[in-house]
């Protein structure tokens, strides 16, 4: 049908939002990596590569803004050519695929909940790094913490939990 051919053959300035989700357990460990910062702390995130769960949600919502499924599909957790990798490897596939499909990412913004550690110092150091690896503006990247006031998995402390919120426009 027109609607049909109008979504496959989308036209430039075509927006598009992509969502993502993702949680990761607290393992023993003196770091966890966050949006690739290296938080030092006296717990570390359980995870086939380096359990960067804000870059994991990120990815998966740049994904969702191309329809190219999710992170799973590209980087199976069971493969062991994944082990310990930075999870920079996946954003930049991620972002190569929305490339591939004409689309420049607009704005990000990202949610992390948990009780501890405290990022505010390093919140600075994660927009940049998120800047730099997909080209983007520090203006258009926005990134909150939130507890879960002692509620459920996060609020026991248990884990981390990140939502991620990608725009992206077709060119
Ligand atoms: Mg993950």
């Amino acid at each position: 049908s027109d609607i049909q051919n109008r979504l496959t053959n989308s036209q430039s300035g075509e927006v598009r939002v992509g969502n993502g989700y993702d949680v990761h357990r607290f393992e023993t460990g003196d770091h966890l990596m966050l949006c690739g910062v290296k938080i030092p702390f006296n717990k570390g995130l359980s995870g086939h590569s380096d359990a960067d769960v804000a870059l994991h949600a990120i990815t998966d919502a740049i994904l969702g803004t191309a329809g190219a499924g999710d992170i799973g599909e590209y980087f199976p957790p069971e493969d062991p050519k994944w082990e310990n990798s930075p999870s920079e490897v996946f954003l930049v596939e991620a972002h190569n695929i929305a490339k591939n499909n004409s689309l420049m990412l607009v704005n990000i913004d990202l949610t992390i909940v948990f009780e501890e550690p405290k990022i505010t110092p390093f919140k600075k150091a994660m927009i940049e790094y998120l800047s730099k690896v997909l080209q983007i503006d520090k203006k258009r990247i926005n990134i909150k913490a939130k507890t879960s006031e002692g509620l459920g998995f996060v609020g026991r402390k248990e884990g981390i939990a990140a939502f991620a919120i990608v725009n992206a426009q077709k060119y």
